[in-house]
Formats: structure tokens, sequence, C-alpha cells
């Protein structure tokens, strides 16, 4: 069950909040405090935090700031009475994900739950692939051994994040050309061989054995240990 953070100190509105995602399937829990809502923000894990702009003691961007501050990724939804450009700007800027202005119509905070909770479980926290002192950040496009980049072609790199993403499976030719050229009609047969001794020569050190394997007459395997 999702659950989410409700910080609202007009009791009413977040009484309201919470039971609406309650009849929808969400664990909800309120914090009528900017104080007490930032506690409960880094204490515990949400998957999302609705969070009022206007409250007693701190505002709503206050409590963001920190939490982005903190580390705290979850995603937030800001609810506010302002509805003014500059501020709707200032929300983003400090890490809001999505903006809701008040009066809200229910179906529209509900759809926005949906789409924030739902974007939330698909990206992965950590997506960066790491073998031994070898790192790859598909995000950033950047593979390193240790604090050294290695340069690598489009190519070169959709093939290693491949391989290196389930090492000792054993890839065959041609779910590689599928998977890594699309169009197996149109590659040489020899692509495969010619790719994967471009990435040996850049990724296995001298007198080491390589971190790809071949397996005879079948196709490539990663070893996250060479040698192994
Ligand atoms: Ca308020």
């Amino acid at each position: 069950m999702k659950r989410i953070l409700i910080v609202e100190d007009e009791e009413m509105m977040a009484g309201m909040v919470a039971r609406v995602l309650r009849q929808e399937g969400y664990a909800a829990e309120t914090a009528g405090d900017g104080g007490s809502g930032f506690s409960r923000a880094t204490d515990d894990s949400f998957d999302l935090i609705i969070l009022d702009w206007m409250l007693p003691d701190r505002s709503g961007v206050q409590i963001l700031r920190g939490l982005r501050a903190g580390g705290v990724g979850t995603p937030v939804l800001m609810l506010t009475a302002r509805d003014q450009i500059e501020d709707r700007v200032e929300g983003l800027d400090a890490g809001a994900d999505d903006y809701l202005p008040k009066p809200f119509a229910l179906p529209e905070l509900l759809a926005r739950v949906r789409a924030l909770t739902r974007r939330a479980a698909e990206a992965p926290a950590e997506t960066t692939v790491r073998a031994g002192d070898l790192s790859l950040d598909p995000v950033r496009h950047v593979v390193r051994r240790g604090d050294e980049r290695i340069e690598l072609t489009a190519r070169e790199f959709a093939l290693l994040h491949l391989l290196m993403g389930r090492p000792g499976q054993v890839f065959t030719r041609s779910v590689l050309l599928d998977t890594v050229w699309g169009m197996p009609g149109e590659v040489q047969t020899n692509a495969i061989e010619m790719y994967v001794s471009y990435l040996r020569k850049k990724l296995d050190r001298r007198g080491e054995p390589s971190h790809i394997r071949t397996v005879r007459g079948v196709g490539y395997a990663f070893r996250a240990e060479p040698g192994a």
C-alpha cells in the first residue's frame, strides 16, 4: 500500500484529503504543523508528501528545502492558496514535483497523486551498475574505472550496459543484435565481435582476464570479477 503524508494545519482540509485518499486505497497520515511534518518526512519513508505552503510555524517551501537538502527525495505535491506564478516557480525551484492551487477539486488532487506515486515507483533509486572498480551510470552516460573516465561510443555503451546489468548471464549473438542494434538484418555478422573487442581494449587491464567472457558458439557474458 502506498503511503502518503499530508502536512496541513487546517484540520478539516487535512481530514478530508486523508479520508478521500484512504477510500482510494492509500495509507494516509496527517501532520498538523511544519515541525511535526518535517520530522515525520525525515524519520519515515513515504511514497508522496502533500505539503501545504502556509503553515503556522514555517512555510512549506522551507520544509521542502530542508528535506531536499537532507537528501529526502520523496515526491512532493505543494498545496497553496497562492497562485502567483513567482510562488509556483519558487516552489518548483525548491524541489516540488507538482503544485495544486486551493481550492481544488478532489478528482484533480487524486489524478495528481496517482501520477506522482506512479512516477516515483518507476524511477529506480540507484541506476548505476557496478562491478569491482568499474561503474556505469546510464543517466549521465558515464563509465569509470576508479576515478578514470572511459570514453565509449553509444553502441559500445549500450552493449556494456546490457552485459553488465546481468553479470554471469550468457547473451546469445541474436539477443545482442536485437537489443543493441535493433535491426539485425542491416548489421554485419561480425559486428558483435568487433564491438566486444573494442570494449575489451577500453575496459580490461593488461595481464588480467577480460571482463567479457566468450561463450564459444553461443555469445558473451560479463563477469563481475575478471578471471572468476
Ligand atoms: Ca495552511
